[in-house]
């Protein structure tokens, strides 16, 4: 089932403002809650969707990912509220390449550090296996300059009252208790006397930042770098989110991937198969020859060893799987059509067989049949 549109489940327009979305969350939690209507699957699912949408429409930056690329945005969790294991809790087999300078693991209730950010970031087979610095773009929210994310333009920051620093608090709605960001503070834990002209207390501004991001070799689809610190800056100084580069790789023209190795089709002619021949193949290494022995049927596969890609979780490079193809020739001369006649006239009579292995067993196959049918 495709998931559908956040702001269609809430029923809002694309443009709706905060209030718009927490008056419409609201509606669909007293209609939806599970502790209104016991026992109720679809009540519950109903008001998980309304639940994941409004998590992320009304946090800026998840919005703004969520307007740009839809869904795929929170592939795998990512503020997918509540479901699924979100991105911290993923394996990720780049954490020693990068470091880990925030300490990462365990989020703590309390004060919200910043989103974190994913970026789909495309590359071509060649790229994706040799490895690459690539600079991207990524419009995000940053640390602001003038308050140093404070939010204070004096820097004074106080504690606030409402939540005592902890950033959420409990409400009653309806006929049940939530935990809720603190409405005083927007879950900062912190509040300003005098704010920030540049950031208006927030402690962070919108800006398109540039990284250049490392590629270790060997990665494939779906690989995911993470880079510490580097989502969005979180709001009255907080803790800064992390970022996700997901690998993409586009299709290559002539190889197929699959995990280690490679495979590829190498068109051959007829004579070629029946004589046997040499013949260049590429690889990511560049042309090598490959030895089509005499008399090579069609479909039958040749491995070169340690042709393929060496995976940034393997020690030893995977193999290249070359597929041959016999080609039927096209566009004839008259020369060759005449070579062909003659060629195709040797095989009339009961000779012909012992040339075909393939129709021959066919043949047999199709001779047993009617054997059994008539007997
Ligand atoms: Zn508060
Ligand atoms: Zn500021």
């Amino acid at each position: 089932m495709s998931k559908r549109d956040y702001y269609e489940v809430l029923g809002v327009a694309r443009n709706a403002g905060d209030e718009e979305l927490k008056k419409a969350y609201r509606r669909c939690a007293m209609k939806h809650h599970p502790d209104r209507n016991p026992g109720d699957k679809d009540a519950e699912a109903t008001f998980k969707e309304c639940k994941e949408a409004y998590e992320v429409l009304s946090d800026g930056g998840k919005r703004r990912l969520y307007d740009q690329h839809g869904h795929a945005a929170f592939e795998h969790g990512m503020g997918g509220g509540n479901a699924g294991p979100g991105f911290a809790d993923m394996g990720d087999i780049f954490g020693d390449i990068f470091g880990n300078i925030f300490g990462g693991g365990g989020r703590q209730q309390g004060p919200r550090r910043g989103a974190d950010v994913g970026f789909m970031l495309e590359l071509d087979l060649e790229e994706a296996v040799a490895g690459i610095e690539k600079e991207i773009h990524i419009p995000t929210l940053v640390s602001c300059a003038p308050c140093k994310g404070s939010g204070s333009e004096d820097g004074k920051v106080d504690t606030c009252s409402t939540c005592q620093g902890r950033g959420q608090v409990r409400m009653q709605r309806g006929p049940f208790m939530m935990q809720a960001q603190c409405p005083h503070c927007g879950g900062a834990g912190k509040t300003v006397a005098n704010p920030c002209k540049r950031c208006n207390g927030n402690g962070r501004v919108e800006e398109e930042k540039t990284l250049m991001v490392k590629i270790p070799a060997g990665v494939d689809n779906g690989d995911r770098i993470r880079l510490a610190g580097e989502g969005e800056a979180g709001p009255a100084g907080a803790a800064p989110g992390d970022l996700y580069v997901e690998v993409r790789v586009r299709p290559h023209d002539i190889f197929e991937r699959d995990g280690d190795d490679l495979h590829c089709e190498v068109p051959i002619r007829i004579s070629q198969a029946a004589l046997g021949d040499t013949v260049r193949v590429p690889t990511l290494g560049g042309e090598v020859e490959l030895r089509i022995p005499v008399e090579t049927q069609t479909g039958k596969v040749f491995r070169l060893r340690d042709q393929g890609v060496k995976s940034v979780r393997s020690r030893a490079p995977g193999d290249l799987y070359c597929k041959v193809v016999v080609e039927t020739p096209v566009n004839l001369t008259a020369e060759q059509r005449e070579l062909l006649h003659k060629f195709e006239a040797t095989f009339v009579g009961e000779g012909a067989r012992r040339h075909s292995p393939k129709s021959s067993t066919f043949l047999d196959g199709v001779k047993g049949f009617w054997d059994r049918m008539v007997s």
